[in-house]
């Protein structure tokens, strides 16, 4: 039973992928919401690789630059939700994890996880030259 429900999850990451790039937010952020409640009711933890993908608070699919902002700063990578705006914030290891290793190999509208860190789309309306180093915490 969690076997199923461990692959129940992976192919609703997948599609959640799938819809958040091909221009239904509203639907992955569906897929997320129920891949984490399999999660819940089979007690089982989502891969690290998923727990990358999405926002804890509102339960959003991020996508870099649309539904998420990733900024590095003093050794750790801050990922803010632009739905709610919670912050969560990891800490950048020297090693860098494996990557690539999702059930999408698929590079063209794949949040390239870490390598696309440092990366941002351009003109979402959002100021962010400002307080931005006070908010360390
Ligand atoms: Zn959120």
């Amino acid at each position: 039973m969690v076997r199923i429900a461990r692959e129940r999850v992976s192919s609703l990451f997948v599609l959640a992928q799938r819809e958040a790039t091909t221009g239904h937010p509203e639907l992955a952020d569906r897929y997320v919401t129920l891949a984490r409640r399999i999660g819940m009711r089979y007690n089982i933890r989502l891969l690290a690789e998923y727990r990358e993908l999405y926002c804890r608070s509102c339960s959003s699919f991020w996508l870099e630059g649309r539904t998420v902002r990733t900024r590095l700063r003093s050794g750790r990578r801050i990922r803010t939700c632009l739905k709610c705006g919670r912050e969560r914030r990891t800490r950048v290891r020297g090693r860098t994890p494996e990557r690539g290793a999702g059930p999408w190999a698929d590079p063209r509208g794949a949040p390239r996880l870490e390598a696309a860190l440092v990366s941002e789309l351009p003109g979402e309306g959002e100021s962010e030259s400002s307080g931005d180093e006070s908010e360390e915490e």
